[in-house]
């Protein structure tokens, strides 16, 4: 089993091959973890949370789930879930974001960056960056279309496991927002554990 810690507004991309296990850990509750996927044959190939929605026919995911890429193939299979609400529609925090949001110019780190700093060790451009599954984003989706971000429902050791169903680059980040309920005003570490 492979082990790696995210710390604090951090990100990091690894292989996941195909058959593999992702276990996503809320280490001290409270914390959204964004997370991209590409083929490692064709990195064009990209989750697509649009299609996810698409093909679940649901804004919400739930065990046995399927993500689906841009070009509708599966490419995870959520197979353990000990909290039940994530979010599929919102784009990765950015310095545009927290310019727009929250009036912040100077440097602010970001779930963008940090996607595009991990990605740049595969080669990959930002470009590519779309809207990520975001793990542990309490995202309520109200009857009248409102959206509001609520704090997170995940405690300490709260966890999902995701299963490959192909050769995968995985981008994962441990959101950098201590501006608002996404992460419930503090940026924490987030786990992760791979296994066959
Ligand atoms: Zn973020």
């Amino acid at each position: 089993m492979r082990e790696l810690m995210i710390e604090p507004q951090q990100g990091l991309a690894f292989e996941l091959r195909a058959g593999e296990k992702l276990k996503v850990i809320d280490v001290e509750g409270g914390q959204v973890a964004d997370l991209l996927a590409f083929r490692r044959d064709d990195p064009q190939e990209r989750l697509s949370t649009g299609a996810t929605i698409d093909n679940n026919g649901s804004l919400y995911l739930r065990p046995g789930d399927r993500l689906y890429s841009n070009r509708y193939n599966p490419l995870l299979r959520l197979v353990e879930d000990t909290v039940g609400a994530h979010d599929l529609i919102h784009p990765p925090c950015s310095p545009e974001m927290y310019r727009c949001q929250y009036g912040i110019e100077g440097d602010h780190p970001s779930c963008y960056d940090n996607f595009a700093a991990a990605l740049r060790e595969y080669g990959l451009p930002a470009i590519l960056i779309t809207t990520p599954f975001n793990i542990f984003m309490n995202t309520r989706v109200y009857a009248d279309g409102r959206v509001e971000v609520k704090e997170p429902l995940s405690g300490p050791g709260d966890y999902i496991v995701l299963e490959a169903l192909c050769d995968l680059i995985v981008a994962l980040t441990a959101c950098s927002v201590a501006e608002s309920a996404c992460n419930a005003y503090r940026c924490t570490a987030i786990g992760v554990e791979i296994w066959k």
